[in-house]
């Protein structure tokens, strides 16, 4: 578990988030006989979540705030439009993305962080890396226990 341990006591922010989902989701399933959820998306900014800047714009993520081509939607005199762009965030999954659609885990990881694949950002990877590396370890963790 070390090496885990040391993922979580890291401070990966979101590699940590996606090891102790894997590490949850074990505990779940072994102790409390709870089905693994599958998922086609790892994060909300796929499926509803919303970013508001000072001026009115929308965006579906944090790390993306800023970044005009990604706005997807504007808040103004009490009312939201959005745009097509919404659409493109939201209809992605895993089996859009030509390496994740060939991967093993795939609904159990959901997928790289959208965010980051997109400005290239090799978080994405080590995340990718790390939830691989991370699975059967904390599998075999849950079930020691
Ligand atoms: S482990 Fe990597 S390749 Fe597999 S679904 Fe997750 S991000 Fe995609």
């Amino acid at each position: 578990m070390d090496a885990i341990n040391n993922i979580i006591l890291g401070d990966n922010c979101f590699a940590n988030t996606v090891v102790n989902r894997i590490i949850q989701e074990s505990k779940n399933f072994f102790q409390n006989k709870t089905p693994w959820k599958l998922c086609s998306t790892s994060c909300s900014a796929q499926y509803g979540s919303y970013m508001f800047d000072p001026y009115g714009d929308i965006y579906p993520c944090l790390e993306i705030v800023g970044q005009k081509k990604h706005c997807i939607g504007i808040f103004s005199e009490g009312k939201i439009e959005w745009n097509s762009i919404k659409e493109y965030w939201h209809s992605y999954n895993v089996g859009k993305n030509l390496i994740c659609k060939e991967c093993k885990y795939a609904l159990l990881c959901g997928g790289m962080c959208r965010a980051k694949e997109i400005n290239n950002i090799n978080e994405g990877d080590l995340t990718c890396t790390l939830y691989k590396s991370a699975f059967s370890r904390a599998i075999n963790y849950s079930y020691s226990k």
